[in-house]
């Protein structure tokens, strides 16, 4: 299996210098250039093993210069202690047709975990490979949680730096201190005057900014991203769509071989297009619910083909998911057409005119396997408070986005079909909102709200957060966009 660039002007190459790469360098995003196809009776193999030996078969067939030894290696280290319940992504069933996949119960209590506790292991795995003797550096650009669960895969991680930039603005208090106070030897934390599109654009910047490329070569140093258009952070993604559909038959809830749908809390689109992916390789999948906050550039997308982000920004609750670009869609763009120039054509037409329209068949190709949504910040704060009061269950404000766009999908088409929500952070990663929707008045801020929030629900806190307020602050500092290079430059120097 290759890897081809979604815009058609790089050479294919393996899974490892897919990973090792990032981005290709015409600009494209790496995707399999074959799905691999399962059937049912691989599904059952894995009903009855635990998350670890899941990911390694599903990994496998995406990753076929690493042995099965090796995965297994790699899914031990990544998938264990680190975790606060040994299912590692449980599937919460809340009622008849409904569940909550939890993907929050990793070191940094949100859904990123799950592919960057395993993505630096894959990249330095991949480096070996291919005889790479430079440091790589990695670049993120988080709107929250991404810096902090790539912080935490790659702290101390050896051959490797790690630098993070997230929008000063645009962060939660207790995200901010996540970054602000992280450990390690080779990481670095900056924050940047503007929103999320503006420090991704930045990175993007630096990604292609060839003279700079070659300074930092004579240093020893080559930049790579740990963001989610890396192969090596999808791919891991796709195992948790077959874990939780395993979950939904163990649990009675779904017989083997019936359709299981995905609604799905949407930025940037890679969770929900890993989930596409397990769709494609044969998991039995309905349709995914593509769910987005005010921000609802995707909604508009599925309803209409044409993709305009020439609106307002909202700052939202769910700030991961206030993103205007979603870079991941350009994968999906590729596979359904495989026409490389007309991706080409969109995304020039995205950077010059901020617009593209895919036309009629392509917009009904999408339409037939996603359904979109939104929702405004106040419905879902209703929505955590009612799942509070009605079944006892805690959710984030993301997650709410997503059950608050499934129910009024429900009501809306008048029927409800076994469902599983994507739960993608831990509700006292924002204690502030959580609070809020239960109704709770409170003058605290930051750290102290973890405490709060547990001791009003008498749910435990995760060791992580109610840590937080007592770790020293390491990272301070904040630049302007047009000074972000400058920062790396002096970071790697
Ligand atoms: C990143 C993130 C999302 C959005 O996921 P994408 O893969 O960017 O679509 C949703 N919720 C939370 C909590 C996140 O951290």
């Amino acid at each position: 299996m290759k890897y081809v660039s979604t815009r058609g002007r790089s050479e294919a190459v393996t899974a490892s210098q897919a990973i090792i790469r990032g981005i290709a360098p015409d600009g494209g995003l790496y995707v399999p250039d074959t799905i691999p196809a399962i059937d049912e009776s691989f599904i059952r193999g894995l009903c009855g093993a635990d998350y670890r030996t899941r990911a390694v078969a599903v990994l496998g067939l995406y990753l076929e210069e690493f042995s099965t030894g090796e995965l297994e290696a790699i899914a031990k280290a990544s998938y264990g202690d680190n975790f606060d319940c040994a299912a590692i992504a449980p599937t919460h069933v809340l009622d008849d047709d409904t569940a909550y996949l939890e993907l929050w119960h990793g070191p940094t209590c949100a859904f990123k975990d799950m592919a960057l506790q395993i993505m630096p292991r894959l990249l330095t795995a991949s480096l070996r490979k291919n005889g790479e003797e430079r440091t790589v550096s990695i670049l993120v650009a988080t709107s929250g949680d991404t810096g902090k669960a790539a912080l935490e895969g790659f702290k101390d991680v050896p051959g490797t730096r790690i630098m993070v930039f997230y929008p000063r603005d645009g962060v939660s208090q207790v995200q901010k201190l996540q970054m602000a106070t992280q450990e390690g030897t080779n990481v670095n934390v900056v924050a940047v005057e503007g929103n999320f599109d503006d420090a991704q654009t930045g990175v993007k910047k630096i990604f292609g900014d060839r003279g700079f490329e070659k300074e930092l070569d004579g240093r020893g140093y080559f930049l790579s991203s740990a963001n989610s258009i890396n192969w090596g952070r999808l791919a891991p993604q796709i195992a948790y769509y077959f874990s939780a559909y395993c979950d939904m038959v163990n649990a009675g809830k779904l017989k083997m071989g019936e359709k299981l749908d995905f609604c799905v809390p949407t930025g940037n689109f890679g969770d929900i297009l890993a989930g596409w992916y397990a769709k494609q390789m044969g998991l039995p999948v309905g349709r995914f619910i593509c769910a987005s906050n005010d921000n609802n550039v995707l909604t508009d997308f599925i309803a209409t083909g044409v993709y305009d982000k020439n609106r307002p920004f909202h700052l939202t609750s769910s700030p991961s998911m206030d993103i205007l670009v979603s870079s991941n869609l350009e994968r999906l763009l590729y596979c359904r057409t495989g026409d490389a120039a007309a991706v080409r054509g969109f995304m020039e037409k995205l950077s010059g005119e901020g617009r593209y329209d895919v036309g009629q068949a392509l917009g009904d190709a999408v339409r037939a396997e996603f359904t979109g949504g939104f929702c405004r910040d106040e419905e879902a704060k209703a929505e955590i408070g009612k799942l509070w009061r009605e079944n006892g269950y805690l959710m984030d404000t993301h997650t709410a986005v997503a059950s608050r766009v499934l129910r009024d999908l429900r009501a809306k088409e008048g029927r409800s079909v076994p469902t599983v929500v994507v739960s993608t952070a831990s509700p006292f990663k924002f204690g502030a909102a959580v609070l809020e929707a239960l109704g709770a008045v409170t003058n605290e801020t930051g750290p102290a709200l973890v405490d709060e929030l547990a001791a009003l629900t008498g749910v435990g806190a995760p060791a992580p957060l109610s840590g937080l307020g007592k770790k020293p602050v390491r990272f301070e500092k904040w630049v302007a966009k047009e000074d972000m290079e400058q920062a790396v430059s002096e970071f790697l120097a």
